[in-house]
């Protein structure tokens, strides 16, 4: 049999670039050997290394990626661009090892700031980094920068204030706790500076923010980092409208290096009336943009994450506590309800299995309000811990669930300590929720580029970072992992049509190795990076210039 030409019917057709690779997974099946690309997309696959050669032309640039295996690039399901990238604006305490280190780069940022000026360091760290192995305290940092208001941060749902930070916030004894938050208190009732959720979002309110150009400019230097990690599609899991401002920003100033999906957050600190007037507001629906900045839809956040996950039983280490609810859902069926009727998809944070059940309760009270919706409108964030029932009652009602292997690979000593042993290694079962036919996308959720071999390592072993292997019968295959990450991705986004396979008339993703994936052996993924990375047919990692010409 003659080797198999596929391409796109446009004639006569001259290739911008025709690569040429070991291997060439289109992850539908297929296997190439080489692929041409015309603008954005890809144009032509072939079987037989010289099968595209008559579609080259004097202005196709010919690519020996001899010894490389080409994959589609990396779509991220759910991960946090922009958190990732207002950090590298911050004080970097990510990097500290100590709470001594923590608290001197915090007093060198107040040496070179004014006076009083608010002192705000990245998310992006954890006590588990630290030698100390405990947040710091709110005393800790008010002696660090006397005088500034200080607030460390710690991902999305959990900060330290300083006393300054809390009384330039207007926070004192007498403040109640915010809806779905929680200032932790001294004995007198006086708030030690500890932050949860809702309380977070309270005092980060006052201090001030970078502007769009600034947080623009941070987006693309940090999404090449991404690209240099293989990764050609963000879902961006919460944005602010400001935040979408800076989005938007860097797309007009042609920045991005990756392709962005944001969700727009809808806080459940507003009534009801508020929250629908916000997303009537909005004047658009999802889907609206272009290849690199299409609006993906809203996020709402129904528990907290580690800590305050709502949870079925109590937590190991406090049997007197089971995490928290943030939304009533009756009020959160009506607005999901109004969201979806004006044309809204809607993911929704929801770690512990509690959370996860009530979300259901929610989505299927709005399917029937609305009767069927098309797959991917309604989508279940992470559910770290789920059950047969809960499964069985997602993949029944169409609710697709992105998936982070990375959670557990990042944060799998600290399971065990809050939730302990048995739930831990339950964390995401991707092998049951796809024996029970689940639609799942692959994604992070670290807010910092983090390796997505790294991740599909993981999913194929359950390895993590520092608590071993958690529950290894739940992993799945390489190519199994590698299509959530990829096809599946594309699928929530609504792209399942033109991205994330090598196919033609797709857009031109794709990532090079140096060894192939399917075949080698799992523990040479862990650390595996890739040679080159192209996104819409735009060079966006390519170190050893293959294909610079
Ligand atoms: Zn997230």
């Amino acid at each position: 049999m003659h080797a198999a030409v596929t391409r796109l019917p446009a004639e006569p057709l001259r290739l911008d670039r025709l690569i040429r690779a070991s291997v060439i997974h289109s992850l539908t099946g297929q296997v190439y050997r080489c692929v041409g690309l015309y603008g954005d997309r890809i144009a032509a696959v072939s079987t037989d290394p010289h099968g595209l050669d008559d579609l080259a032309g004097a202005g196709t640039v010919m690519v020996d990626a001899a010894g490389l295996t080409l994959l589609p690039a990396f779509s991220d399901s759910h991960e946090h661009l922009l958190e990732a990238s207002r950090n590298t604006l911050l004080v970097p305490v990510d990097q500290a090892h100590s709470i001594a280190e923590f608290t001197a780069m915090i007093s060198a940022a107040a040496r070179d700031s004014a006076p009083t000026a608010w002192i705000v360091t990245s998310m992006g760290w954890h006590e588990s980094n630290l030698a100390e192995n405990r947040l710091p305290t709110g005393a800790e940092l008010d002696a660090a920068a006397p005088g500034h208001p200080v607030l460390a941060r710690r991902g999305g749902h959990l900060a330290i204030a300083s006393a300054a930070a809390l009384e330039a916030a207007g926070v004192g004894p007498g403040t109640p706790d915010p809806p779905g938050g929680k200032f932790e208190r001294l004995p007198d009732g006086r708030p030690n500076g500890v932050l949860e959720s809702g309380a977070v979002y309270q005092v980060a309110a006052s201090a001030p923010a970078p502007s769009a150009a600034e947080l623009a400019g941070a987006v693309g230097s940090r999404s090449g980092e991404y690209a240099s990690l293989g990764v050609g599609t963000i879902r961006e899991a919460m944005v602010t409208l400001d935040d979408l401002l800076a989005y938007q920003q860097a797309w007009r100033d042609g920045l991005l290096n990756v392709r962005v999906r944001p969700l727009i957050r809808i806080g459940n600190e507003l009534s009801t009336a508020d929250a629908i007037a916000l997303i009537r507001g909005l004047g658009t629906w999802s889907g609206f943009g272009d290849d690199w900045l299409r609006i993906w839809g809203l996020k709402f956040v129904m528990d907290g994450g580690v800590e305050g996950g709502a949870l079925e039983q109590p937590y190991a280490n406090d049997p007197a506590d089971s995490g928290h609810l943030n939304w009533d859902p009756a009020v959160m069926t009506e607005v999901c309800t109004a969201a979806v009727q004006r044309g809204w998809r809607i993911g929704t944070h929801a770690a512990g299995d509690r959370a996860v059940r009530t979300l259901l309760d929610v989505y299927e009270g709005v399917v029937a309000k609305t009767g069927s919706l098309p797959p991917w409108t309604l989508v279940i964030e992470h559910a770290l811990l789920s059950d047969p029932a809960q499964r069985e009652r997602a993949v029944r009602g169409g609710f697709g669930l992105t998936v982070q292997h990375s959670q557990l690979w990042n944060m799998g000593s600290e399971m065990l300590v809050t939730w302990g042993p048995e739930r831990t290694r339950q964390v995401n079962p991707l092998d049951e929720w796809l024996a029970a036919g689940a639609s799942l996308a692959a994604g992070t959720d670290i807010a910092r580029p983090f390796n997505p071999m790294t991740n599909v390592w993981g999913m194929a072993t359950r390895g993590t970072k520092s608590a071993g292997i958690q529950g290894p019968e739940h992993a799945i295959d390489v190519p199994t992992a590698l299509r959530l990450y990829t096809m599946g991705s594309a699928a929530l986004n609504g792209e399942a049509h033109r991205a994330g396979s090598i196919t033609p008339g797709k857009l031109a993703d794709l990532v090079a190795y140096p060894i192939d994936p399917l075949t080698a052996d799992l523990d040479d993924l862990a650390d595996l990076r890739p040679a080159l990375t192209v996104v819409g047919g735009r060079t966006t990692h390519d170190p050893g210039k293959r294909l610079a010409q």
